[in-house]
């Protein structure tokens, strides 16, 4: 095996938390710091005639390649996994900006009881009415701790929105259920749709609170702090799966690359697939990979930062042995535990009147209500602990995809003149509330390495063990109660909706909001990394991302990555700020 000329700092993915981490080190300190991207490189320019619906958004070009690496799955232990094959349940990313290249831009901050839910449920409701098997945990972190860097990463993305609450003064408009923020949005929030003007005046003459999303998709021309400068949204509706083609939507390549490309101490090496962390007597030595052109490269380096998204994250450490796998029998051992997802599904399907000219979009426009996030509208009589926001979301019809919608019993048969007829005549007249929930940590749902089936390289495939319990089921009643109540009173038609207790379904598209298995805590005994997400058994390796959350919290997970990784960053780069700052 080749080895190469040290460096100081080895991140492994290119992602945001890897361009964000490496931003800060190489801002603030003289580290060299190298990235090593399995993916292609990207940039803006590549996105400018990359509208294609077919080639983004149905075969998903900037996704992994399920063919070279995948996951696999099984509802329980007493079932055989099988390798997922086929695009599924999320998407992972690749490529320099990974995932961040074709999110939508959805940026939630988590509430604050959130950061302290084990300790808050079991107050609130009492240990023996919690659902069984629960396994969630208090992070070891407030929410008063990550604010400032919330604050930091709504900044460099350019948040467009409306605050809630300015240190404790709830103000109309916001989400008035949000922790205490320093300040206003850095951007005012984007446009109301139709649809979503309708949504607002229904949700309140029913009493509840309603806000506009908070979106990385700007508004208007931004400027962050590190001299970025975006256009406005043109509401095209092509974020999701897709590249922005003009910049508008935060990016990875469009906000932290630019800054790191001039920096003399930053590497991106792209093409490098690692394979293992390598390490001695709890030190991290470097990393070991494949390059390009298929040699098996030692990278050398002072320290090391897993930044390769909750997937990788868990199972490059399993592959390097590094922490002790979890084990569900006696819940002893921590690398792997407390997988969880989102709760979504059975939206409620609104039939307007007219056309909404619903092709119009962002990836993260929409009005919601946190009035029934996190428990404080719970009692315990509802069967649920924990629920989660509803929405309209206008995120952008495109051709293909917003094909087949119309109402529920309207044709017979997914083919033929007759259906159509009936999705031409319905395309632009549909809308829809959705619900996405909180997903606790429970004891049964875990990774570990697949003891059959293996990736490209002949290594073990990461296995998920993981299932929906009633506790989900409910929420999704609950929900569904309520979004047909606000369809009601939108006094539009809609479809009935009667959530069905499924089990987990790794085949059909969630969301790609994956976390846990590498959690963060204040002991070694239920924890994997420490608050300052630095592994606890080798302390010059750090593991960055949503591996790092104990449960989720409803709203999706990237700005608390990022607030996460900016809190890391900080505590990374205090034993060198003696050092000068280089900053090329
Ligand atoms: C369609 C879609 C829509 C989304 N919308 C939203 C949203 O609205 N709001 C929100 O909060 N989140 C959203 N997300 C999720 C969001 O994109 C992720 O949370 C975020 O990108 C994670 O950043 P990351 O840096 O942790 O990981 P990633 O972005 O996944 O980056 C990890 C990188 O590591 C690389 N890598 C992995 N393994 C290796 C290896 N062995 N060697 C070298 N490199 C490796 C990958 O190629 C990848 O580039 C969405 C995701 C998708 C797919």
């Amino acid at each position: 095996m080749k080895t190469l000329k040290p460096v100081n700092v080895a991140i492994v993915g290119g992602g945001w938390t890897g361009l964000a981490m490496a931003k800060e080190i190489t801002g603030r300190t003289s580290l060299s710091v190298l990235i090593l991207e399995r993916g292609a490189p990207r940039k803006t320019a590549d996105y400018v005639e990359g509208m294609d619906e077919i080639d983004y958004a149905i075969r998903v070009r900037l996704m992994q390649n399920i063919a070279e690496e995948t996951i696999t799955h099984r509802h329980s232990t007493r079932d055989p996994s099988v390798p997922v094959r086929q695009y599924g349940s999320f998407l992972p990313g690749s490529g320099v900006g990974g995932a961040g290249e074709h999110w939508n831009g959805n940026s939630f901050r988590f509430l604050e009881t959130q950061f302290v839910l084990a300790s808050h449920l079991r107050e609130k409701f009492g240990a023996a009415h919690l659902p069984e098997n629960l396994a969630v945990q208090d992070w070891g972190v407030t929410y008063n701790d990550l604010e400032p860097h919330y604050w930091r990463g709504e900044q460099m993305l350019g948040v467009s929105g409306k605050a809630g609450n300015i240190r404790g003064q709830k103000l109309t408009g916001g989400n008035v259920f949000e922790g205490p923020r320093a300040s206003e949005y850095p951007l005012p929030p984007l446009k109301t749709t139709y649809a979503g003007s309708q949504f607002k005046e229904a949700v309140e003459k029913l009493g509840y609170h309603p806000y506009p999303h908070p979106a990385a998709n700007a508004s208007e021309v931004y400027r962050n702090p590190d001299g970025i400068v975006r256009p406005g949204c043109a509401y095209c509706g092509y974020c999701e799966r897709f590249g922005c083609m003009i910049g508008a939507k935060a990016q990875p390549t469009n906000t932290l690359l630019p800054v790191l490309a001039r920096r003399k101490t930053f590497t991106m090496r792209t093409g490098c697939w690692v394979r293992r962390v390598v390490h001695k007597d709890g030190h991290a030595t470097g990393v070991q990979y494949v390059g390009a052109n298929g040699e098996e490269v030692f990278q050398p380096a002072d320290a090391v930062v897993l930044a390769t998204f909750t997937l990788n994250n868990v199972r490059l450490l399993a592959l390097s042995k590094i922490g002790a796998p979890y084990d569900p029998l006696t819940a002893k051992g921590s690398l792997g535990k407390n997988l969880t997802h989102q709760v979504g599904g059975s939206g409620t399907r609104l039939l307007f009147d007219r056309p909404l000219n619903a092709f119009m979009g962002s990836g993260a426009l929409g009005m919601m209500i946190a009035d029934f996030d996190g428990d404080h509208a719970l009692d315990g009589s509802e069967g649920i602990v924990r629920g989660g926001t509803i929405s309209l979301s206008s995120s952008g019809n495109r051709p293909i995809t917003s094909f087949e919608a119309y109402p529920a019993g309207t044709v017979k048969a997914r083919w033929g003149s007759e259906w159509k007829a009936a999705s031409l005549a319905w395309r632009d007249k549909v809308s829809g509330i959705g619900f996405t929930g909180e997903h606790l940590a429970y004891r049964h749902n875990f990774m570990d390495l697949d003891p059959q089936y293996t990736d490209k390289m002949g290594d073990p495939l990461l296995r998920f063990t993981l299932d929906w319990t009633e506790h989900e089921h409910r929420q999704r009643v609950y929900a569904a109660e309520i979004q047909m109540k606000i369809a009601k009173a939108m006094g539009v038609k809609f479809d009935e909706t009667r959530p069905v207790n499924n089990k987990y379904n790794v085949v059909q598209y969630q969301t790609t909001h994956i976390q846990g298995g590498a959690v963060m805590g204040t002991s070694p005994e239920n924890s994997v990394v420490n608050t300052n997400l630095q592994h606890w058994n080798v302390s010059n390796l750090w593991v960055i991302g949503a591996s790092a959350f104990p449960q989720t919290a409803s709203g999706n997970p990237t700005l608390t990555a990022l607030a996460l990784t900016y809190r890391a960053a900080d505590a990374f780069v205090a034993p060198h700020t003696g050092q000068p700052k280089k900053d090329g």
